[in-house]
Protein backbone atom coordinates (compact mmCIF):
# COMPACT_ATOMS: atom_id res chain seq x y z
CA UNK A 1 0.00 0.00 0.00
CA UNK A 2 1.09 3.76 -0.86
CA UNK A 3 0.53 6.61 0.52
CA UNK A 4 -1.61 8.12 -2.33
CA UNK A 5 -4.08 4.59 -2.12
CA UNK A 6 -7.03 4.70 -0.37
CA UNK A 7 -7.15 3.19 2.56
CA UNK A 8 -9.72 0.32 1.79
CA UNK A 9 -7.46 -2.19 0.58
CA UNK A 10 -8.02 -6.07 -0.47
CA UNK A 11 -7.47 -8.24 2.51
CA UNK A 12 -4.98 -9.77 1.10
CA UNK A 13 -3.06 -6.93 0.93
CA UNK A 14 -4.44 -5.51 4.17
CA UNK A 15 -3.51 -8.33 6.70
CA UNK A 16 0.15 -9.66 6.89
CA UNK A 17 0.84 -13.55 7.07
CA UNK A 18 2.49 -13.35 10.10
CA UNK A 19 3.45 -11.51 12.95
CA UNK A 20 7.10 -10.74 11.61
CA UNK A 21 5.29 -9.38 8.47
CA UNK A 22 3.51 -7.07 10.61
CA UNK A 23 6.17 -5.87 12.49
CA UNK A 24 7.89 -5.03 9.87
CA UNK A 25 5.40 -3.07 8.18
CA UNK A 26 4.37 -1.60 11.16
CA UNK A 27 8.36 -0.19 11.31
CA UNK A 28 8.44 1.15 8.15
CA UNK A 29 5.26 2.85 7.95
CA UNK A 30 5.62 4.47 11.26
CA UNK A 31 9.72 5.51 10.19
CA UNK A 32 8.31 6.94 6.94
CA UNK A 33 5.78 9.09 9.14
CA UNK A 34 8.38 10.45 11.14
CA UNK A 35 8.28 8.49 14.39
CA UNK A 36 10.53 7.59 17.13
CA UNK A 37 10.91 4.30 17.63
CA UNK A 38 11.26 2.33 21.15
CA UNK A 39 11.64 -1.78 20.88
CA UNK A 40 11.06 -3.62 24.13
CA UNK A 41 12.26 -6.96 23.33
CA UNK A 42 10.29 -9.78 24.28
CA UNK A 43 12.60 -12.97 25.72
CA UNK A 44 11.24 -15.96 23.78
CA UNK A 45 11.86 -16.36 19.99
CA UNK A 46 8.87 -16.95 17.73
CA UNK A 47 8.07 -20.55 16.09
CA UNK A 48 10.78 -19.69 13.15
CA UNK A 49 13.30 -18.20 15.48
CA UNK A 50 12.22 -14.48 15.02
CA UNK A 51 12.88 -11.75 17.33
CA UNK A 52 9.49 -10.82 19.27
CA UNK A 53 9.14 -7.31 20.96
CA UNK A 54 6.55 -4.78 22.28
CA UNK A 55 7.34 -1.68 19.46
CA UNK A 56 6.47 1.49 20.71
CA UNK A 57 6.30 4.73 17.76
CA UNK A 58 5.77 8.20 18.95
CA UNK A 59 5.20 11.36 16.75
CA UNK A 60 5.03 14.82 17.96
CA UNK A 61 6.78 16.22 20.19
CA UNK A 62 8.22 14.08 23.63
CA UNK A 63 6.27 16.87 25.70
CA UNK A 64 2.77 16.71 24.14
CA UNK A 65 0.32 17.57 26.14
CA UNK A 66 -2.25 15.77 24.27
CA UNK A 67 -2.01 12.19 23.40
CA UNK A 68 -3.81 9.70 20.87
CA UNK A 69 -2.80 6.10 21.49
CA UNK A 70 -3.38 2.97 19.94
CA UNK A 71 -2.29 -0.29 21.03
CA UNK A 72 -2.26 -3.81 18.94
CA UNK A 73 -2.13 -7.16 19.99
CA UNK A 74 -3.07 -7.59 23.89
CA UNK A 75 -4.93 -11.24 22.59
CA UNK A 76 -1.67 -12.04 20.23
CA UNK A 77 -3.57 -13.44 17.13
CA UNK A 78 -6.08 -10.82 17.41
CA UNK A 79 -3.06 -8.09 16.54
CA UNK A 80 -3.76 -8.84 12.78
CA UNK A 81 -6.07 -6.56 13.00
CA UNK A 82 -4.72 -4.14 15.39
CA UNK A 83 -1.70 -4.13 13.53
CA UNK A 84 -2.98 -3.78 10.01
CA UNK A 85 -4.96 -0.72 11.39
CA UNK A 86 -2.24 1.31 12.98
CA UNK A 87 -0.19 0.31 9.22
CA UNK A 88 -2.54 1.52 7.59
CA UNK A 89 -3.41 4.86 9.75
CA UNK A 90 0.04 5.63 9.26
CA UNK A 91 0.15 5.21 5.90
CA UNK A 92 -3.01 7.01 5.14
CA UNK A 93 -1.47 10.24 6.66
CA UNK A 94 -2.68 10.22 10.11
CA UNK A 95 0.44 12.44 11.58
CA UNK A 96 0.32 14.71 8.98
CA UNK A 97 -1.13 18.22 9.86
CA UNK A 98 -0.71 16.71 13.82
CA UNK A 99 -1.49 19.96 16.03
CA UNK A 100 1.68 21.00 18.07
CA UNK A 101 0.65 20.14 21.50
CA UNK A 102 -0.08 16.32 20.02
CA UNK A 103 1.30 13.46 19.81
CA UNK A 104 0.63 9.82 18.52
CA UNK A 105 1.69 6.81 20.45
CA UNK A 106 1.31 3.40 18.72
CA UNK A 107 1.68 0.32 20.94
CA UNK A 108 2.65 -2.67 18.11
CA UNK A 109 2.08 -6.02 19.61
CA UNK A 110 1.38 -5.25 23.63
CA UNK A 111 1.28 -9.31 23.31
CA UNK A 112 4.15 -10.53 20.68
CA UNK A 113 4.40 -13.95 21.72
CA UNK A 114 0.82 -14.59 21.13
CA UNK A 115 1.04 -12.88 17.91
CA UNK A 116 3.96 -14.90 16.53
CA UNK A 117 2.52 -18.37 17.84
CA UNK A 118 -1.24 -17.61 16.50
CA UNK A 119 -2.68 -17.83 20.17
CA UNK A 120 -4.50 -15.06 22.52
CA UNK A 121 -2.74 -15.95 25.28
CA UNK A 122 0.78 -15.17 26.11
CA UNK A 123 3.32 -16.98 26.68
CA UNK A 124 2.67 -18.31 30.21
CA UNK A 125 -0.76 -19.46 29.03
CA UNK A 126 -2.24 -16.13 30.48
CA UNK A 127 -5.17 -14.29 28.87
CA UNK A 128 -3.27 -10.36 29.57
CA UNK A 129 -6.81 -8.55 30.18
CA UNK A 130 -7.69 -10.54 33.13
CA UNK A 131 -3.52 -9.75 34.34
CA UNK A 132 -4.07 -6.54 35.45
CA UNK A 133 -5.21 -7.47 38.78
CA UNK A 134 -3.60 -6.37 42.39
CA UNK A 135 -2.04 -9.68 42.87
CA UNK A 136 -1.24 -8.47 46.31
CA UNK A 137 -5.32 -8.71 47.27
CA UNK A 138 -7.37 -11.70 47.06
CA UNK A 139 -7.90 -12.63 43.60
CA UNK A 140 -11.27 -12.81 41.76
CA UNK A 141 -12.61 -16.37 42.37
CA UNK A 142 -14.36 -18.22 40.16
CA UNK A 143 -15.61 -21.70 41.49
CA UNK A 144 -17.46 -22.65 38.81
CA UNK A 145 -15.23 -22.97 36.30
CA UNK A 146 -13.71 -25.74 37.93
CA UNK A 147 -16.64 -27.64 37.75
CA UNK A 148 -15.71 -27.51 33.24
CA UNK A 149 -12.15 -27.55 33.65
CA UNK A 150 -11.65 -31.48 33.39
CA UNK A 151 -13.99 -31.29 30.36
CA UNK A 152 -12.59 -28.10 29.02
CA UNK A 153 -9.20 -29.83 28.84
CA UNK A 154 -9.30 -33.74 27.62
CA UNK A 155 -6.25 -35.37 27.27
CA UNK A 156 -6.90 -36.39 23.56
CA UNK A 157 -8.88 -33.83 21.02
CA UNK A 158 -10.47 -36.61 18.78
CA UNK A 159 -14.37 -36.53 18.07
CA UNK A 160 -15.25 -38.39 20.82
CA UNK A 161 -13.48 -35.87 23.65
CA UNK A 162 -14.72 -32.85 21.33
CA UNK A 163 -18.61 -34.71 21.64
CA UNK A 164 -17.87 -35.36 25.48
CA UNK A 165 -17.09 -32.02 26.09
CA UNK A 166 -20.03 -30.73 24.40
CA UNK A 167 -22.05 -33.09 26.51
CA UNK A 168 -20.40 -31.44 29.48
CA UNK A 169 -20.94 -28.18 28.44
CA UNK A 170 -24.73 -28.73 27.10
CA UNK A 171 -25.43 -30.30 30.60
CA UNK A 172 -24.02 -26.99 32.76
CA UNK A 173 -26.11 -24.72 30.63
CA UNK A 174 -29.20 -27.06 31.24
CA UNK A 175 -28.74 -26.77 34.73
CA UNK A 176 -27.12 -23.05 35.49
CA UNK A 177 -28.11 -21.28 32.25
CA UNK A 178 -26.19 -19.80 29.08
CA UNK A 179 -25.12 -16.91 30.91
CA UNK A 180 -23.52 -18.93 34.11
CA UNK A 181 -21.47 -20.85 31.74
CA UNK A 182 -20.58 -17.72 29.88
CA UNK A 183 -19.24 -15.78 32.88
CA UNK A 184 -17.73 -19.45 34.43
CA UNK A 185 -15.20 -20.07 31.26
CA UNK A 186 -14.60 -16.55 30.39
CA UNK A 187 -14.85 -13.98 32.79
CA UNK A 188 -11.41 -15.63 34.20
CA UNK A 189 -10.07 -17.93 36.49
CA UNK A 190 -6.71 -17.87 39.03
CA UNK A 191 -6.47 -21.66 39.56
CA UNK A 192 -5.71 -23.73 36.54
CA UNK A 193 -2.80 -22.22 34.91
CA UNK A 194 -3.48 -24.90 31.86
CA UNK A 195 -7.04 -23.67 31.22
CA UNK A 196 -9.15 -21.00 29.69
CA UNK A 197 -8.59 -17.59 30.26
CA UNK A 198 -6.24 -17.89 33.30
CA UNK A 199 -5.48 -14.89 34.57
CA UNK A 200 -1.91 -15.56 36.01
CA UNK A 201 -0.59 -15.45 39.18
CA UNK A 202 1.61 -12.63 39.16
CA UNK A 203 1.91 -9.37 36.56
CA UNK A 204 2.94 -11.43 33.28
CA UNK A 205 6.33 -10.02 31.32
CA UNK A 206 3.85 -7.54 28.89
CA UNK A 207 1.44 -6.42 31.88
CA UNK A 208 5.25 -4.94 32.91
CA UNK A 209 6.51 -3.60 29.82
CA UNK A 210 3.58 -1.66 29.40
CA UNK A 211 3.32 -0.16 32.26
CA UNK A 212 6.19 1.19 31.87
CA UNK A 213 5.30 2.90 29.01
CA UNK A 214 2.70 4.22 30.68
CA UNK A 215 4.61 6.25 32.56
CA UNK A 216 7.11 7.52 30.32
CA UNK A 217 4.76 7.84 26.95
CA UNK A 218 1.22 8.59 28.33
CA UNK A 219 1.26 9.77 32.56
CA UNK A 220 3.07 13.17 31.48
CA UNK A 221 0.00 14.19 28.93
CA UNK A 222 -3.00 16.13 30.36
CA UNK A 223 -5.32 14.43 27.72
CA UNK A 224 -5.36 11.42 26.67
CA UNK A 225 -7.66 9.18 23.85
CA UNK A 226 -6.45 5.54 24.21
CA UNK A 227 -7.69 2.76 21.49
CA UNK A 228 -6.59 -0.91 22.18
CA UNK A 229 -8.08 -3.29 18.68
CA UNK A 230 -9.73 -6.30 20.00
CA UNK A 231 -11.28 -8.75 17.28
CA UNK A 232 -13.58 -12.47 17.94
CA UNK A 233 -16.68 -10.60 20.10
CA UNK A 234 -19.92 -9.64 18.41
CA UNK A 235 -21.80 -9.15 14.65
CA UNK A 236 -19.82 -9.60 11.75
CA UNK A 237 -17.40 -6.62 11.24
CA UNK A 238 -19.37 -4.58 13.69
CA UNK A 239 -16.55 -2.70 15.95
CA UNK A 240 -18.36 -2.52 19.34
CA UNK A 241 -16.91 0.81 21.23
CA UNK A 242 -16.09 -0.68 24.71
CA UNK A 243 -15.64 0.60 27.93
CA UNK A 244 -14.55 -0.83 31.07
CA UNK A 245 -15.68 1.91 33.07
CA UNK A 246 -18.87 2.96 34.55
CA UNK A 247 -21.65 4.62 32.47
CA UNK A 248 -21.69 7.64 35.09
CA UNK A 249 -18.05 8.21 35.30
CA UNK A 250 -15.98 11.13 33.52
CA UNK A 251 -14.43 8.78 31.26
CA UNK A 252 -17.36 7.26 29.85
CA UNK A 253 -19.03 10.92 29.09
CA UNK A 254 -15.64 11.75 27.57
CA UNK A 255 -15.78 9.16 25.03
CA UNK A 256 -19.42 9.35 23.98
CA UNK A 257 -18.72 12.83 23.89
CA UNK A 258 -15.56 13.14 21.49
CA UNK A 259 -16.85 9.70 19.60
CA UNK A 260 -20.33 10.52 19.50
CA UNK A 261 -21.14 6.71 19.08
CA UNK A 262 -22.57 4.25 20.91
CA UNK A 263 -20.28 3.26 23.67
CA UNK A 264 -21.07 -0.04 25.90
CA UNK A 265 -20.23 -0.44 29.63
CA UNK A 266 -18.64 -3.86 30.43
CA UNK A 267 -20.11 -2.54 34.20
CA UNK A 268 -23.89 -2.14 32.86
CA UNK A 269 -23.78 -5.87 31.02
CA UNK A 270 -24.78 -4.13 27.50
CA UNK A 271 -21.59 -5.26 26.09
CA UNK A 272 -20.78 -7.93 23.68
CA UNK A 273 -18.43 -8.71 26.64
CA UNK A 274 -18.57 -10.31 30.16
CA UNK A 275 -17.40 -7.39 33.03
CA UNK A 276 -14.23 -8.68 32.97
CA UNK A 277 -11.62 -7.94 35.67
CA UNK A 278 -7.92 -6.68 35.36
CA UNK A 279 -7.95 -5.52 32.25
CA UNK A 280 -5.65 -3.41 30.54
CA UNK A 281 -7.47 -0.21 29.91
CA UNK A 282 -8.67 -0.53 33.24
CA UNK A 283 -5.28 -0.50 34.60
CA UNK A 284 -4.80 2.44 33.03
CA UNK A 285 -7.16 4.21 34.27
CA UNK A 286 -6.93 3.64 37.36
CA UNK A 287 -3.09 4.74 37.28
CA UNK A 288 -4.17 8.13 35.32
CA UNK A 289 -7.11 9.34 37.57
CA UNK A 290 -6.05 8.63 40.86
CA UNK A 291 -2.88 10.79 40.92
CA UNK A 292 -3.33 13.33 43.57
CA UNK A 293 -3.40 16.92 42.22
CA UNK A 294 -2.71 16.05 38.62
CA UNK A 295 -6.41 16.62 36.16
CA UNK A 296 -6.20 14.94 33.26
CA UNK A 297 -9.06 13.86 30.44
CA UNK A 298 -8.69 10.50 29.99
CA UNK A 299 -10.42 8.46 27.24
CA UNK A 300 -9.84 4.88 27.00
CA UNK A 301 -11.99 2.29 24.85
CA UNK A 302 -11.40 -0.85 22.60
CA UNK A 303 -12.81 -1.57 19.54
CA UNK A 304 -14.21 -5.41 19.76
CA UNK A 305 -14.73 -6.47 16.09
CA UNK A 306 -16.98 -9.17 15.25
CA UNK A 307 -15.94 -12.44 13.25
CA UNK A 308 -17.51 -15.24 13.31
CA UNK A 309 -20.48 -16.65 15.59
CA UNK A 310 -18.99 -17.08 19.49
CA UNK A 311 -19.67 -21.13 19.46
CA UNK A 312 -16.83 -21.17 16.59
CA UNK A 313 -14.75 -19.13 18.44
CA UNK A 314 -15.49 -20.70 21.91
CA UNK A 315 -14.11 -24.22 19.77
CA UNK A 316 -11.33 -22.70 18.34
CA UNK A 317 -9.73 -21.58 22.06
CA UNK A 318 -10.55 -24.71 23.59
CA UNK A 319 -8.92 -26.75 20.21
CA UNK A 320 -5.63 -24.28 20.56
CA UNK A 321 -5.41 -24.85 24.40
CA UNK A 322 -5.49 -28.42 23.98
CA UNK A 323 -2.74 -28.20 21.27
CA UNK A 324 -0.56 -26.21 23.40
CA UNK A 325 -1.18 -27.85 26.53
CA UNK A 326 -1.21 -31.11 25.65
CA UNK A 327 -1.12 -31.67 21.71
CA UNK A 328 2.49 -33.63 19.96
CA UNK A 329 3.71 -29.90 18.30
CA UNK A 330 2.95 -27.72 16.35
CA UNK A 331 4.03 -29.96 12.93
CA UNK A 332 1.65 -32.41 14.13
CA UNK A 333 -1.31 -32.38 10.91
CA UNK A 334 -4.10 -31.56 13.46
CA UNK A 335 -1.97 -28.59 15.23
CA UNK A 336 -1.92 -26.98 11.37
CA UNK A 337 -5.90 -27.43 11.26
CA UNK A 338 -6.17 -26.30 14.65
CA UNK A 339 -3.78 -23.24 14.27
CA UNK A 340 -5.50 -22.42 10.68
CA UNK A 341 -8.86 -22.42 12.56
CA UNK A 342 -7.90 -20.01 15.06
CA UNK A 343 -6.62 -17.74 12.86
CA UNK A 344 -9.66 -18.03 10.98
CA UNK A 345 -12.09 -17.10 14.07
CA UNK A 346 -10.06 -13.69 15.16
CA UNK A 347 -9.50 -12.36 11.65
CA UNK A 348 -11.89 -12.67 8.27
CA UNK A 349 -9.51 -12.35 5.39
CA UNK A 350 -12.14 -11.07 3.20
CA UNK A 351 -12.53 -7.46 1.24
CA UNK A 352 -15.72 -6.48 2.84
CA UNK A 353 -14.57 -7.26 6.29
CA UNK A 354 -11.12 -5.29 5.98
CA UNK A 355 -13.03 -2.16 4.36
CA UNK A 356 -15.51 -2.01 7.53
CA UNK A 357 -12.66 -2.58 10.22
CA UNK A 358 -10.96 0.26 9.06
CA UNK A 359 -13.74 2.76 7.90
CA UNK A 360 -15.06 2.57 11.63
CA UNK A 361 -11.23 2.87 13.12
CA UNK A 362 -10.71 5.96 11.04
CA UNK A 363 -14.03 7.47 11.73
CA UNK A 364 -13.23 6.89 15.69
CA UNK A 365 -9.94 7.68 15.96
CA UNK A 366 -10.49 10.88 13.60
CA UNK A 367 -13.32 12.31 16.02
CA UNK A 368 -10.89 11.70 18.67
CA UNK A 369 -8.15 13.89 17.33
CA UNK A 370 -11.14 16.40 17.31
CA UNK A 371 -12.12 15.53 20.84
CA UNK A 372 -8.67 16.26 21.81
CA UNK A 373 -8.42 19.12 19.96
CA UNK A 374 -10.93 20.78 21.98
CA UNK A 375 -9.83 19.44 25.05
ZN1 LIG B 1 -9.47 -9.50 22.63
Amino acid sequence: MTMTEPLNQKASDYFSPDYATARARFLTAARKAGGALTAHPHPLKGPGGEDLSMDVARIGPIHAEKVLSIISGTHGIEGYCGSAIQTALLEGGLADGLPADTALVFIHALNPHGFAWGRRVNEDNIDLNRNFVDFNAPLPSNEDYALLHDALLPDEWTQATQTALLESILDFVKTRGQQAYVDAVSTGQYTYPKGLFFGGHGPSWSNKTVRAIFETELAPARALAFFDIHTGLGERGMGELLSTVAPDSPSFALAQQWLGADIRSTQAGTSVSADVKGSMKAALIDRLTQEPGRERQIMAVSIEYGTKPQSDVGAALMADNWLHMKGKGLDDPQAVAIKQAIRSVFLIEEDDWAGMVHEQAERHIRNALKGLASA
